[in-house]
């Protein structure tokens, strides 16, 4: 079944967060989502809570609302590196797990000498060792250049089971209506940005992450290794657009959370405004394919990748997977041939959309890209950030697809399949060749994308 999902959460426990747990908890089961995962910042005063009264209210939260799967999360500040979430199965101890985590590997617990990339590379072998492995991706990773393509792979290598990928997409998505820049990408590099990466991987493009918008990129890099590595998004909600409630952020030092103060006050001229998020799942989601309504299904399909990204409703929905005859896989998984020269076929199914989005439009699909490289074994150089092979292979038109009603469905054949490559798909509304460096001021229910995980077709040498 389809559930779909958000695992980048803040609530009033964050230093820049704002709302009770539950207020996230209902937000997201009225957006139609079927899981959260609330992630509040890692350091000194979130330990305070996260055994405590947060948890307390995230129990109340679950019992309060059993449509909806409540996960317990973290974001996590990598050592030397960005954000990322921490994903842990629901078990008796699983805040004591975040607790233990964040305060031996969050780059906050300690200052003098500060964590380094060993330090996160333990972090996540810390979380690969548990009986039940959580799940960690790599939050906003382009936004500042932090995450260099070496800390990534090392962080795969660690945690194979554990680290599966990187946010495609960021949050704070309502940004570039109140005048800052899609996604909150503001940065340029600084000291400790990865050298390699271009000044435009600053920004994002049709609402993505650099990393994931660019063909033959770094993700593309990644799945050329053949590693299981992919993407989700998520909304980063802190505080919903137009909510002009004053907050008190002194008490979160030490009481480890802020204090709505009920009333509010309009945005002066010119002052910086931190209301740029949409409440979880209203514009981004992650949908994924789990066996059943049960929280560990749910993480299984995440790390398995069956799951794919759509900004803005653009489409109902997508099933994307690859068979030989014998055995079909879907998105995520490796369809392993065992003899030289088949033919695999490629199908995807797309549902469009009907109903109208918050931009007062129904998002009508322009086209489809099919994306494919090589895989082949691990790079040389762990600093690698491009993959020669990928490629465009087919810009699909709804109309190059058999229809019925809303349904789409397009075959792609490959015959005589002598080498290993992954294939990927992605689709806008726009008629655009590829995602364009987002304009400050767009409407970002204007330009919609979605993006679906890869299927690895690996064949015997
Ligand atoms: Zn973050
Ligand atoms: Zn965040």
């Amino acid at each position: 079944m389809w559930l779909s999902g958000d695992h980048h959460i803040h609530t009033k426990y964050s230093s820049d967060g704002r709302y009770e747990i539950i207020e996230q908890v209902r937000a997201a089961e009225r957006s139609g989502l079927g899981f959260c995962v609330i992630t509040d910042h890692g350091g000194p005063s979130h330990q305070k809570v996260v055994t405590a009264v947060a948890y307390r209210e995230l129990l109340e939260a679950r019992r309060a609302c059993p449509g909806i799967i409540v996960f317990q999360g973290l974001e996590w500040n990598i050592p030397s590196a960005e954000h990322g979430s921490i994903i842990v199965p629901p078990t008796h101890d699983e805040a004591q797990i975040i607790e233990q985590f964040e305060s031996r590997f969050d780059a906050k617990s300690r200052k003098d000498p500060p964590l380094g990339e060993p330090d996160a590379v333990a972090g996540v072998s810390f979380l690969q060792s548990l009986p039940s492995r959580p799940l960690f991706f790599a939050n906003h990773p382009a936004r500042r250049g932090l995450d260099s393509p070496h800390e990534l792979r090392a962080w795969s290598d660690a945690g194979p089971d554990v680290m599966r990928g990187f946010e495609g997409a960021p949050g704070h998505s309502a940004s570039t209506l109140m005048g800052e820049l899609r996604g909150h990408y503001a940065d340029k590099s600084s000291a400790g940005s990865f050298p390699g990466y271009p000044t435009e991987s600053y920004r994002t493009f049709g609402g993505y992450d650099y990393y994931t918008a660019e063909v033959g990129g770094l993700w593309d890099s990644l799945l050329s290794e053949g590693r299981p590595f992919y993407i989700t998004c998520n909304s980063d909600s802190h505080r919903y657009l137009g909510d002009l409630v004053e907050v008190d952020r002194s008490t979160y030092k030490r009481d480890g959370f802020v204090t709505p103060l009920g009333t509010q006050r309009p945005y002066r001229d010119g002052e910086t405004r931190y209301d740029f998020d949409y409440p979880p799942g209203l514009y981004t989601s992650t949908r994924v394919f789990a066996k059943s309504r049960d929280p560990i299904e749910v993480l299984a399909a995440m790390r398995a990748g069956n799951m794919y990204t759509c900004l803005g409703g653009l489409i109902e929905s997508l099933r994307f997977f690859v068979h030989d005859g014998t055995q079909a896989v879907p998105m995520g998984g490796f369809l392993q041939l065992t003899k030289p020269g088949a033919t695999v076929e490629l199908i995807v199914d797309i549902e469009l959309s009907e109903q109208r989005n918050l931009g007062g439009l129904i998002p009508a699909l322009h086209h489809f890209d099919l994306i494919v490289g090589e895989v082949g074994p691990p790079v040389a150089h762990r600093d690698t950030l491009r993959s020669p092979s990928a490629k465009i292979l087919r810009r699909v038109l709804p109309s190059d697809c058999e229809r019925s009603g809303r349904r789409l469905r397009f075959r792609q054949r490959f015959r005589n399949v002598s080498r290993s490559f992954f294939v990927r798909v992605r689709g806008t509304n726009t008629s655009v060749v590829s995602p364009q460096l987002d304009p400050p001021d767009i409407d970002p229910w204007s330009d919609l994308w979605f993006y679906g995980n890869p299927i690895f077709v690996m064949q015997k040498r």
